[in-house]
């Protein structure tokens, strides 16, 4: 993508010589519902500090009309190059610029989407600008740190809603379908939004301490029977609560709009007071209460943001991770302690989801400090991974864990307060935390924040003969950071708490005794426990117990004997998520052999309550049996697997989220003719499981196995369309298309992916996940060398979005061999140097070769 960075030090120089005042910026967009282009016209008045100076201002646009700089006009042809417009010869003082542009719809998520709905026929439109995309709707100064006021005024077609941060002008003062809204406080640019077409809405109020917020929430008309509003604004109450108490500082905006919004790339988006999610969050179907619960974690991030990230924002986007770390800290944190929470148990998921999120990612070529080296625009767009949200977060956790709770949120009052509507860096943080704890965190900074890589933690008991503990130590290893990888690998501080484990004779669970659990700081390579010795040795000892630090645990031999037998029995569910994780960290590291980790899966499961660590589980064994496993055992252990799916569909209470779970884990991997023959008798209703309704989406689950094997092709999937003709129905569709077994539906759904740009990001997801099939390697072998030969050229010539989603998805994973290892080297060694691109490629290199690793372990157990 050249021709559309931005460095850190021309930031630098840009920040130091402006301050920007305001922006008005008028969009016309009466012409929407046909889509092209619109016009864009940007006021923006700024003060310069040194009279004569030359800077420039960011647009990325079809075409320029007018460029005015403090009344002089400039020739658009000769200033506006290579997404900039070059500002020269500026005064002194105030300056003010005009630009007018036509800019154009987009249909990848970046700058202002539209989307068409094929139920209503009607556009629907909204904005996403972080990273650096406001620039493709209006002329902007695009760096965190240059804030202003935004006003915008905007024509839609009549009928039509506009939404933006400001509150939403009254019906009656929208004259000629112009929406006029008053400025916004001082904000950043990728803050800003407009959410605009013939949205559904319904609305209410927060009210506490006398002071009431505006409450809305929008959706398409077509989702509208679908929107579960009062659950969304219970947990956006208690979020407003909980943060309110523990920021003290009121929410900084005049009203809190959440918009489910059509094609959305990420989960959703903080724009100040006007926050749009993936409209998937709006259920069509029964979903598992863990789907709630992601979805209030969601709403709770955003909310998050609104403090952390909108009232007071990073300088430059090298602090991302500080500003995704803390929403990603505070979702948990909230979903957990606040009073009246429905999912008191969200440090499990956060165990189960975040932590295996944070070690999957440190553990390839391109792991990072979480203070990543951000140089530039490309850097920080690669950069939202599993270190930047997940590793961070876990290690705020530890942070809190170090320096308490309520001094942690003493820290942040104090911050929020000084820093309001200002630009801060992680030293601000840390000086305000330091104020309140009294604790010196220079050490501590040093080496959870500027090292990479992730510390092993192992027990190291001795007994005597009447299991009495003679000696307790906990050792830390520091693994050598992967190949490729930049730094050391070092020791670090723990925070962490340690629990015995025994098996109650009442109720035959796994509890921790009252006395069972310590608290202790962990350093260096081995640390004592004096505290455990002379006491009897228990069933269970689990370091890292109520998930404190961030570091992969072992257990010892003794422990993990009796947990692969008993797993399922621990009565809470951290200690059990705790030991899946470390099982599933040994299958990746190639200590447990897949079908060792299948059966120790199938032994557990049928215990676990925790429908979201069931529903990881699922993934996980799919994945271990797919990748991990010896390839001549593979299609036994699939046997063992989908036979095992199929008994726990049938035995799952009836209408319970387990029953669905266990349906849809069954249609992912269904084989055998019987099985198949079940997946279209379920569908057409000559069967039946008592208490599973086969409802819409589930249906396509169904529809996308059957294609994928050959029982249905063109007229079934069209026929399921017909049923569901609605956007969903179209992804689902094009899916259940790409994934048909014939080397003609290959062929169709990669010209449509690779050599065509025309789909819109949602539906080139959708072909990319239909094509890629893990029982289809032969099928897909062609493309290996077709992936090589084209990446370039895509990456090249798509913008971020769909490049990466292309790039990462298409990659030939499947292929777990030496030669897609030698391919991929190859290519990097041939390739440009584009690093975020060589990035994404050292990554899936690396899961190819785990995958490898692996796989001989596999061989070696069935040996
Ligand atoms: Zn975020």
């Amino acid at each position: 993508m050249p021709g559309t960075n931005l460095t850190r030090e021309e930031a630098r120089t840009r920040a130091k010589l402006l301050t920007v005042d305001s922006y008005e910026i008028d969009l016309d967009l009466s012409g929407a519902q046909e889509g092209g282009t619109y016009r864009s016209v940007t006021t923006v008045r700024f003060d310069v500090a040194e009279s004569g100076a030359d800077s420039f201002i960011d647009l990325v646009a079809p075409a320029v009309h007018e460029v005015t700089l403090n009344g002089d006009t400039l020739d658009a042809a000769e200033v506006f190059a290579d997404s900039r417009i070059a500002l020269r010869g500026l005064l002194e003082g105030r300056n003010v610029l005009r630009v007018v542009a036509d800019c154009a719809y987009t249909n990848t998520g970046e700058g202002l989407h539209r989307f068409v709905d094929p139920v209503d026929d009607q556009a629907y439109l909204y904005t996403q600008f972080e990273v650096p995309d406001a620039r493709r709707v209006f002329a902007s100064f695009e760096q965190p740190d240059l804030k202003a006021t935004f006003q915008f005024t905007v024509r839609a077609p009549e009928g039509w809603t506009v939404i933006s941060n400001s509150p939403t002008p009254e019906p009656g003062t929208v004259n000629d379908n112009l929406w006029v809204f008053e400025p916004t406080p001082r904000i950043s640019t990728y803050i800003t939004a407009l959410i605009v077409g013939p949205y559904h809405s319904v609305h209410s109020v927060y009210e506490k301490d006398g002071r009431t917020v505006p409450l809305g929430i929008y959706c398409r008309p077509s989702l509208a029977e679908f929107l579960d509003a009062d659950a969304i604004f219970d947990v956006t109450r208690q979020g407003f609560d909980w943060f309110q108490e523990k920021f003290d500082y009121a929410y900084p905006f005049k009203k809190y709009d959440q918009l489910f919004v059509p094609e959305f790339n990420a989960g959703a988006m903080e724009n100040a007071g006007a926050v749009t999610f993936r409209d998937q969050y709006v259920f069509r179907s029964k979903v598992t209460d863990a789907s709630y619960e992601a979805r209030a974690a969601t709403i709770l991030h955003e909310l998050a943001h609104m403090w952390f990230g909108d009232l007071v924002t990073m300088e430059w986007w090298n602090d991302l991770w500080l500003n995704e770390s803390f929403a990603t800290y505070a979702e948990a944190a909230c979903l957990a302690h606040a009073p009246g929470t429905k999912w008191p148990q969200s440090w499990t998921t956060f165990a189960n989801q975040m932590k295996t999120w944070a070690y999957r990612q440190d553990q390839l070529p391109s792991t990072h400090p979480i203070m990543a080296e951000i140089n530039d625009l490309e850097d920080v767009l690669v950069n939202f991974d599993g270190i930047t949200y997940a590793k961070g977060a876990s290690v705020l956790k530890q942070l809190v864990a170090y320096v308490g709770m309520d001094e942690f949120f003493r820290g942040v009052q104090a911050y929020f307060k000084r820093h309001a509507y200002g630009n801060t860096r992680l030293s601000d943080l840390l000086g305000a935390l330091e104020e309140t704890s009294g604790r010196d965190l220079r050490t501590w900074s040093k080496k959870w924040l500027q090292t990479a890589g992730i510390n092993i933690l192992r027990p190291e008991i001795e007994a005597d003969a009447e299991g009495v503990i003679t000696s307790f130590g906990v050792r830390q290893e520091a693994p050598a950071l992967p190949a490729g990888a930049k730094g050391e690998a070092v020791l670090r501080p723990h925070r962490i708490a340690i629990g015995l484990y025994d098996v109650d004779e009442s109720t035959g669970k796994l509890v921790r005794a009252e006395d069972g659990r310590i608290e202790l700081d962990v350093d260096g390579e081995l640390t004592a426990v004096p505290q455990l010795v002379g006491r009897r040795r228990p069933a269970v000892v689990l370091l890292n117990d109520d998930d404190l630090s961030y570091a992969k645990v072992r257990l010892d031999e003794e422990s993990l004997a009796f947990v692969t037998e008993h797993l399922g029995d621990f009565e809470w569910s951290l200690p059990r998520a705790l030991c899946w994780a470390s099982a599933w960290d040994m299958t990746r590291d190639g200590e447990l052999a897949a079908r060792d980790y299948l059966s120790l899966v199938l032994s557990g499961i049928g215990k676990e309550s925790d429908i979201g660590v069931v529903q990881s589980l699922h993934r996980q064994v799919k994945l271990a049996v797919d990748l991990y496993a010896d390839p001549g055992a593979r299609e036994a252990l699939l046997t063992r697997w989908t036979d095992a799916t199929l008994a726990h569909l049938r035995s799952a209470e009836a209408g319970s989220d387990h029953q669905l779970a266990w349906a849809r884990a069954f249609a992912a991997t269904a084989r055998t003719p019987e099985q198949l023959d079940l997946l279209e008798a379920l569908l057409d209703g000559s069967q039946t499981v008592e208490g599973l309704t086969v409802d819409t989406e589930l249906r396509w689950a169904f529809v996308e196995r059957l294609a994928a094997v050959g029982r249905f092709d063109e007229n079934e999937i069209a026929g399921e369309y017909e049923r569901d003709r609605t956007a969903a129905g179209e992804r689902h569709a094009a899916s259940a298309r790409a994934a048909r077994p014939t080397e003609e539906a290959k062929a169709e759904a990669w010209a449509s992916v690779v050599e065509s740009d025309k789909l819109p990001n949602a539906v080139q997801e959708a072909v990319i996940a239909g094509f890629v099939q893990t029982d289809q390697r032969e099928l897909l072998a062609p493309y290996v060398d077709r992936y090589f030969a084209a990446v370039e050229d895509v990456w090249e010539s798509r913008s971020y979005e769909m490049a990466q989603q292309v790039v990462v998805g298409l990659y030939p994973s499947v292929h777990v061999t030496k030669e897609t290892l030698e391919k991929t080297d190859a290519w990097l060694a041939s390739a440009g140097p584009n690093a975020a691109l060589r990035r994404l490629m050292s990554e899936a290199r690396a899961g190819v070769e785990r995958a490898l690793r692996a796989q001989e372990v596999d061989a070696g157990a069935g040996r």
